[in-house]
């Protein structure tokens, strides 16, 4: 297949450019906002492996994909780090035409233990998640009373790698938000990239509210009343974050800003869940079932003619019109979890 030789846009002239792929829906965290324990118990009906994609699978969907310009791979969850040999999948999907960044979003736990491997193999970046520096507050957050020191050992290990990091940190105004300075500080003395994603209605199972979101422009002046910040220019076209640097450092961080500030304009993202299915948002209600076509057999050509028809018919601008919908009350009501989809 040649490289990149079939580059295509959606309806609203977007192109592809990243895949993020979602290896397993399982996790060893119950974040309440993500997979919170009451609904994901013990008797929670996950994929059996064989409704996952195998890594032949994930590699040759990969390619496909590359041949239309798709130049960023995201591995992702559930927890990725949860399924067996994730190094052999890196190693794989860096070999592919066109791929040239792999990244991973990880709670981190098992960054100790597979970072240099990961490495090794190709993988370029992690993004680690956390919610907080507190132990208390962040085993409640992640359900599991996992200890803020078993993530901070995972971000070392992945910095002792040579892997770029950042810290992704999901603020839930009256659960987290008295963690932004502290985490604002904490990063920036590490000289590590922090997050802060608002908290967004993804799924049916976190019980979103407008009035639990702290707003871009909220974190941002918290932040600049205590350590002066200045905006900086996007790093490329489509970058979700936007980008502030603490004057007297060089440090930065950014705001994922989806629900007050959205940028579905610039959305280049394409998500591959765990059992093989395409969406075209990160809110989307249904995906193309690409899994099905995949184990008929049907070749390279007709899958990839699968995946241009429902990128050019692709509309999606859900987080545009979340403000909008949501004053007129109207909800989307089956929208697929994170933790399938992939984050
Ligand atoms: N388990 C990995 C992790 O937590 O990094 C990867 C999957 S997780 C679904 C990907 C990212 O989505 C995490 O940074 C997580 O904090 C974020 N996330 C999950 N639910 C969210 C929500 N309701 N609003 C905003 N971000 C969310
Ligand atoms: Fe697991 Fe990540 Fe969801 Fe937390 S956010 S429950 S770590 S998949
Ligand atoms: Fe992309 Fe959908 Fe998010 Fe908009 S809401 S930025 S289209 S994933």
């Amino acid at each position: 297949m040649k490289k990149n030789s079939n580059k295509i846009v959606d309806t609203l002239k977007r192109p592809l450019r990243d895949l993020r792929i979602s290896v397993i829906d399982q996790c060893n965290f119950r974040c309440a906002y993500c997979m919170p324990k009451e609904l994901f118990g013990d008797n929670y009906p996950f994929l059996p492996l064989s409704e996952l994609l195998s890594f032949d699978e994930i590699e040759r969907i990969s390619k496909l994909f590359a041949s239309l310009g798709v130049e960023k791979i995201r591995l992702t969850g559930g927890e990725p780090l949860v399924r067996k040999d994730m190094h052999l999948l890196v190693e794989r999907l860096n070999k592919i035409d066109g791929i040239k960044d792999i990244a991973l979003t990880t709670n981190g736990v098992y960054l100790p233990k597979y970072a240099q491997a990961l490495k090794e193999a190709g993988l370029s970046r992690v993004n680690v998640s956390l919610d907080a520096l507190a132990d208390e507050l962040f085993g409640q957050i992640n359900g599991r009373n996992v200890k803020v020191n078993a993530v901070l050992k995972g971000i070392d290990a992945a910095v002792e790698a040579g892997l770029l990091v950042k810290v992704n940190m999901v603020v839930k105004k009256g659960l987290n938000d008295n963690q932004i300075l502290p985490m604002a500080k904490y990063f920036k003395e590490k000289n590590i990239n922090l997050r802060f994603i608002e908290f967004m209605d993804v799924g049916n199972s976190n019980g979103w509210d407008l009035s639990q979101v702290v707003s871009k422009k909220e974190i941002v002046e918290m932040i600049s009343k205590e350590i002066p910040v200045e905006p900086l220019d996007p790093n490329y076209y489509g970058e979700v974050a936007s980008r502030y640097r603490y004057v007297d450092s060089t440090a930065e961080f950014g705001v994922i800003s989806s629900v007050t500030d959205s940028f579905c304009s610039s959305c280049t993202r394409v998500r591959l869940s765990a059992d093989g299915k395409i969406y075209t948002c990160l809110f989307a209600e249904k995906g193309f079932d690409l899994r099905a076509l995949v184990r008929q057999e049907f070749s390279d050509e007709s899958l990839l003619q699968s995946l241009i028809d429902v990128w050019e018919n692709r509309k999606d601008r859900y987080s545009d019109e979340r403000l909008e919908n949501t004053r007129k009350g109207k909800k989307r009501k089956n929208k697929i979890e994170m933790s399938y989809i992939g984050g």
